[in-house]
C-alpha cells in the first residue's frame, strides 16, 4: 500500500498526484512540487499539517 497526496485535494487547481512508501517521502516530494510547480517557497508549520493530512492509503 502506497501513501498517495493528491495535489487538488490540499486546495490547488492541479491533477499532481504525488505518492510514497512513507508519509515522509510523501512530504519531502510535496514540499518539492509545491515550491516548482506552485511557487511555494515557504511551507509553514500549519500548511504542512494540512498536507500531511491530506495523505491518503492507495
Ligand atoms: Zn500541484
Amino acid at each position: 500500500m502506497a501513501k498517495v497526496l493528491h495535489c487538488r485535494d490540499v486546495g490547488f487547481d492541479c491533477e499532481g498526484v504525488i505518492s510514497g512508501d512513507t508519509e515522509d517521502d510523501v512530504m519531502t516530494q510535496a514540499a518539492e512540487h509545491a515550491r516548482t510547480a506552485h511557487d511555494m517557497d515557504d511551507i509553514t508549520p500549519e500548511t504542512a499539517e494540512q498536507i500531511r493530512s491530506k495523505i491518503r492509503d492507495e
